[in-house]
């Protein structure tokens, strides 16, 4: 899809060290997919804000998920935006209680991993499921809203089918959210697999077209790493479409953080 003129920075797939943030913006560091990769062959950017969108871990296990919760809170960013995608089971809460032994021997103790998630708020860790987070006034008061859901493929955590299930779950998202995180992408925009078939959901675009969110982060689709602006012809002019899959593919750690300075309101 063609790209309007950029309103403002950012930078993926790129060299360090980035430009310094300049002044009266907020500098968002956006990762998904890390699959229980906690080292990387490139630096994380400092920046205000660190989103990271779904994937997490393998199979969401106890131990994975306080491994990658250790890193999460050392991570230098005051706020940690966090939501849970397919492959961290455990965080689906009525799905893993019915699907446990499909995916582990014993069963994991799921409400303590997301109290662990939940306490780390005070490392800045902001566990999000279905649900709003208004950054401080500093980093620009954004209103951010974080949801799991994306259409079934292969009975994983989170799935839902295409229709009105998932509409339901678009239709909380709040129409004044400026920055949106979901762990899938939506229809038509980096959300093609290797097929080349788009896998996107249609609910979400319907949504974020309604919406207009500055910016819509989100992984999932390992080959749709990348970013690219919404266009008028498209309904999503004003929008900024990050995927931020750090994995590729083939379940390497290859991509780096995609960063995007967004100027305060
Ligand atoms: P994950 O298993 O980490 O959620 O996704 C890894 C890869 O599986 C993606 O990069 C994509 O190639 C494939 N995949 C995930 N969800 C879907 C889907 O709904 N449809 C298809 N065709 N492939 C998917
Ligand atoms: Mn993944
Ligand atoms: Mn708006
Ligand atoms: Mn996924």
């Amino acid at each position: 899809m063609a790209n309007s003129t950029q309103p403002f920075a950012v930078y993926a797939d790129t060299e360090l060290p980035l430009p310094p943030k300049p002044p009266g913006m907020t500098r968002f560091v956006c990762m998904s997919d890390t699959h229980n990769h906690i080292r990387y062959n490139f630096e994380i950017p400092d920046g205000d804000v660190f989103i990271h969108a779904g994937d997490l871990t393998r199979t969401g296990t106890l131990s994975d998920c306080q491994r990658t919760l250790t890193w999460l809170k050392d991570l230098p960013h005051r706020t940690k935006l966090v939501i849970a995608g397919n492959h961290d089971l455990t965080f689906d809460t009525a799905h893993y209680e019915k699907t446990w032994d499909q995916w582990h021997r014993n069963k994991e103790d799921h409400e303590r991993i997301k109290t662990l998630y939940r306490q780390a708020n005070e490392y800045g860790v902001v566990y999000l499921e279905d649900e709003e987070y208004t950054l401080p006034a500093e980093d620009g008061g954004w209103r951010c809203w974080g949801s799991p859901w994306q259409p079934e493929f292969c009975d994983w955590g989170f799935n839902l089918p295409r229709g009105p299930e998932l509409a339901a779950k678009w239709a909380q998202i709040p129409a004044h959210t400026d920055i949106l995180i979901t762990h899938g992408p939506p229809w038509s925009h980096l959300a093609r697999t290797m097929n080349d078939t788009d896998v996107g959901c249609e609910d979400l675009l319907h949504r974020v077209r309604q919406v207009r969110p500055r910016a819509h982060v989100f992984g999932h689709i390992h080959e749709g790493y990348g970013y690219e602006f919404g266009t008028a012809a498209d309904g999503t002019e004003g929008t900024l479409f990050v995927n931020a899959s750090t994995c590729t593919l083939t379940y390497k750690p290859l991509n780096p953080p995609v960063v995007f300075d967004l100027p305060l309101p």
